[in-house]
Order: C-alpha cells, then structure tokens, then sequence
C-alpha cells in the first residue's frame, strides 16, 4: 500500500524547533509498505527552525504575529497535489499540528488550548475522502492495514 505520513514521524528534521517526531512503534508497522513523506510546512516555504504557528479562524499566525497563511495553503496545495499524483491510499499525520493535526488543535492563543478542528493539510485530506489517522491511532492504523492489506 502507498501510504503518505508527515515527515517529522519518520525522523526528518523538519519540526518548528528543529527537530523531529520520529515514530519508532509507526516506522516499524509502515516497513512492508511504500511511503510519501510529507511536510506541509515547510514545503510552503517555511523555514527550520521557525516559529510555531496556530490556526486563527481563517488565518495561520506564528508566535511572533507574522501571517504565515499563505504559507500554509501554499504547502497544503503542494502536499494534496503529491497525494493525488502518488496515488496514496492512506495518510498518516503527526496529531495537534496545525498544518497535520487530525481532529484537534491549538486554538490559536498560543495558551496551549485544544479545540476541536483540522490542521489545513487534515482537514483537506478529509474533504478528499482519503482515509487517514494521526499517529496516536496506532491500533486503528493496525486494524486498517489488517484488514485492507
Ligand atoms: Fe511535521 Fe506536519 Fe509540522 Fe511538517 S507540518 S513538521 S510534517 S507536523
């Protein structure tokens, strides 16, 4: 199965602060299978490190003020257009982020309050109607696999 997965599980250093969320228990079940990564932000041309950003209504705002919108629609658009070209079967996203959280996000305060919403690739993803979890879903991500594999 072609499975595209956010970038910073699979080890990429492409986290706002620099770093990664690499995803050992995810890697492992994603080793028989071939794999698109994908990082929304960075491929709208932002920056590693970069400020962290959260979604305001219908604007992405970093930290420091800045409107990084564009940015993120621009890498959204990017991101979607791989999945349809590569074919991608499911998706697999990195939870909270406002880019790839699936279902819940900060609420744009920077106060470290959920709410529930997608992140802008997430929330394109489910009105694509591709199936998709984040990576807190493992045992939904097994089953899926189990079962369509
Ligand atoms: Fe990871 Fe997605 Fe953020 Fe890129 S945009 S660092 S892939 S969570």
């Amino acid at each position: 199965m072609k499975i595209a997965v956010s970038a910073c599980l699979l080890g990429h250093n492409v986290k706002y602060s620099g770093g990664n969320n690499r995803n050992e228990e995810l890697i492992d079940l994603l080793k028989d299978h071939e794999v698109v990564f994908l990082c929304p932000e960075t491929a709208g041309g932002l920056g590693v490190p970069r400020d962290a950003s959260e979604r305001q209504a219908d604007r992405v705002v970093s930290c420091t003020g800045k409107d990084v919108t564009a940015e993120y629609n621009r890498g959204t658009e990017l991101c979607m257009q791989e999945i349809i070209a590569e074919d991608v079967q499911l998706v697999i996203l990195k939870a909270r982020s406002p880019a790839c959280g699936k279902g819940r996000i900060y609420d744009g305060t920077f106060s470290h309050t959920l709410i529930e919403r997608d992140g802008t690739l997430a929330e394109a993803v489910r009105a694509a109607g591709l199936p998709f979890f984040s990576e807190e879903e493992i045992a939904d991500i097994k089953a899926y696999l189990c079962h369509t594999v």
